[in-house]
């Protein structure tokens, strides 16, 4: 009854208790001395019936610590698991040839190692090298201690299994389990619940004011409340420090089940010791059993754990649209860097005009960066920006686009073309102390003066820290580099701040503009703006202008300058000068018509 099935089975077993060629251990070998000594035997083992060989986890009286499966009698106990007596090796038809028998041993009793499964693992076995027969009360005093060997094994197997403050299996046990669960030949979803006790910031805190103790206290009080939710038959387990997984029962529906879960973290600890905010997130993963690696399921588990703290929604389902969005991000993020560190030759830069309202004429452009990722293609600034903003690779971004971007207007100046160019600036970028210093070394490097170079910067990034902001605000504009404030109404500045910046252009975000032709709120709203903006002293830009209608409506309200697909795309810079040049061709044109 060796091989099939049952053999792989068996091996599997065997493979997940993790302990063949693990080194010798002082428990087993006291059995195994207590063995030999019972017997009064000189050859004693723990032998492990692996695929091919007999591995010996404790032995006395042998050298080698393995041999042949092939005729070793162990194997024979494993199989059977059952006591196998052979009062001469010599004399037995089978084993009179084994390797055993050529080495002498006469003698052999093996008690089976089995787990409670029903596997048999191998045998304690002891040897003789004159053949011997055994006593029924020494086969039972083998029988005992082979079960004392398996006590161990199993001892050993929990520990490292099972969390020592909770007193739950752990995640590789939640991986086993799952796996197991994955060998089950039916179809039917499950669903994996996560259920994450508190912000880290929270469980940072706690720790701080009241010691370590604190995160024990809550998971134990959690760990019971789990329990007790789950009731007898069903498992929890700890799979990270103040997170807590299990199944919910077959055939239930994952929206159903988020009500039932609720209940659950209804009864979590809330403020667990002492008034300290402790907030319980839960996610719930579907999976189809055997279809999903264990750790996988448990990562879908979790990312919708972390939906739910994002949401302040308690429980969530995993959705893998928005898994996919934190796997893009971090794809962005991370390749984003490595192509800035490859030497960008992955970005450009393109140009979009701004145009006079009264004459038509081109006043300059603003620096637009493009990245053409070899794979996914053309990535919007829209989508990076955001996620690289909040990099320390913002500095180096930055650095990029003002090294290319005044590199390419000291090109245009010294070819005769006097434009401005408008570069956007981050947030974080403001917390550069050295950002005016890099700056106008860039632009004595390429023999730019700074009233040409025109750094845009959103409302909420000046907000955001704003007397970090207003020093460096205070410092570009000494440095005699111009300054405007991008995308305005969308952020929370009140007008009176506004008042305070020293800016020189406002550009009045898209949102208004597109608006404009629809009614007369939007014409009051972008009229008011612009009449601020010139009480200040600001020039003011309008974004975003895609028809003439609209053009003309803030030519009419005094609107100083106008972007938009109206007049141009955001262009490369060789597209960007052909179109310079034949828009200065119009221009003669109307002068001389
Ligand atoms: P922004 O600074 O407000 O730039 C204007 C955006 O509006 C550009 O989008 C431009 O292509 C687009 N646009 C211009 N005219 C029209 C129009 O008529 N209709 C429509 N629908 N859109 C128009 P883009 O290039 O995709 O950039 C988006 C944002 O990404 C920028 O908004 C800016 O905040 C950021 N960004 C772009 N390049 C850089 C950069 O080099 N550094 C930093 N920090 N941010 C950048
Ligand atoms: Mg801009
Ligand atoms: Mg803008």
């Amino acid at each position: 009854m060796s091989a099939g099935h049952n053999e792989a089975e068996r091996l599997d077993a065997l493979m997940r208790l993790r302990l063949l060629d693990t080194p010798p251990s002082e428990t087993f070998d006291r059995i195994t001395r207590t063995a030999s000594k019972l017997f009064g035997l000189p050859i004693a083992a723990v032998s492990l019936t692996d695929s091919e060989r007999q591995w010996f986890k404790s032995r006395i009286g042998v050298e080698h610590d393995s041999i042949p499966r092939d005729k070793a009698p162990c194997a024979e106990v494993a199989e059977t698991r059952r006591v196998v007596v052979i009062p001469d090796l010599m004399a037995d038809s089978c084993y009179s040839t084994s390797l055993l028998a050529t080495q002498g041993v006469r003698f052999y009793a093996g008690a089976p190692l089995v787990t409670r499964d029903g596997h048999g693992l191998g045998a304690l076995c002891v040897l003789g090298v004159e053949p011997r027969t055994a006593s029924e009360s020494e086969l039972t005093a083998l029988t005992d201690m082979a079960e004392m060997v398996m006590a161990q094994i199993e001892l050993q197997h929990a520990f490292g299994r099972v969390d020592p403050v909770s007193g739950l299996p752990n995640r590789l046990q939640f991986f086993d389990d799952l796996m197991d669960l994955g060998r089950d030949p039916n179809d039917t979803q499950r669903i994996a619940v996560l259920v994450d006790l508190a912000r880290i910031e929270q469980i940072s805190n706690g720790t701080r004011v009241m010691g370590a103790g604190y995160v024990d206290d809550m998971v134990r009080v959690a760990a019971r409340t789990i329990r007790e939710a789950l009731g007898p038959n069903r498992l929890a387990y700890h799979v990270g420090a103040t997170q807590f997984a299990f199944l919910a029962p077959p055939d239930v529906d994952p929206s159903d089940y988020q009500d039932i879960v609720q209940d659950v973290l209804d009864g979590l600890p809330k403020g667990a010791t002492d008034g300290f905010m402790v907030t319980a997130a839960i996610g719930l993963a579907p999976f189809s059993p055997g279809k999903t690696e264990p750790s996988v399921i448990l990562r879908m588990a979790h990312s919708a754990a972390l939906e739910a703290r994002g949401s302040r929604d308690p429980v969530r389902i995993y959705s893998s649209e928005e898994d996919q969005v934190h796997a893009r991000r971090f794809q962005l993020m991370r390749e984003f860097g490595t192509a800035l560190h490859e030497g960008g030759n992955q970005f450009k830069l393109v140009f979009q005009p701004r145009i006079d309202m009264s004459t038509g004429d081109c006043t300059g452009a603003e620096a637009l960066m493009r990245w053409r990722h070899p794979l996914l293609g053309a990535v919007p600034p829209s989508e990076f920006i955001p996620i690289i903003e909040q990099t320390t690779l913002a500095r180096e971004t930055t650095n990029w686009v003002l090294e290319n971007a005044i590199g390419q207007l000291g090109t245009w100046h010294a070819e005769g073309r006097q434009l401005t160019l408008s570069v956007n600036i981050s947030a974080a970028n403001l917390e550069e102390t050295d950002l005016v210093q890099r700056i106008q070394l860039l632009l004595l490097k390429h023999r730019v003066r700074p009233s040409f170079l025109e750094l845009e910067l959103t409302e909420s990034a000046v907000m955001r820290n704003s007397e970090r902001s207003m020093w460096q605000l205070n410092a570009f504009r000494s440095a005699g580099v111009r300054l405007a404030i991008d995308d305005f109404g969308t952020g929370q500045s009140s007008l009176s701040y506004l008042q305070k910046l020293p800016m020189d252009v406002v550009k009045i975000d898209r949102s208004f503009i597109k608006e404009l032709g629809t009614g007369a709120k939007p014409e009051l709203l972008v009229n008011s703006m612009i009449n601020l903006s010139h009480e200040l002293n600001y020039r003011v830009v309008g974004e975003g202008v895609e028809t003439a209608e609209i053009a003309e409506i803030l030519r009419q309200l005094g609107c100083d300058e106008a972007q938009g697909y109206l007049f141009a795309k955001p262009m490369g810079a060789a597209e960007f000068e052909s179109w310079l040049s034949a828009s200065a061709e119009r221009i003669s044109q109307r002068i001389a018509s």
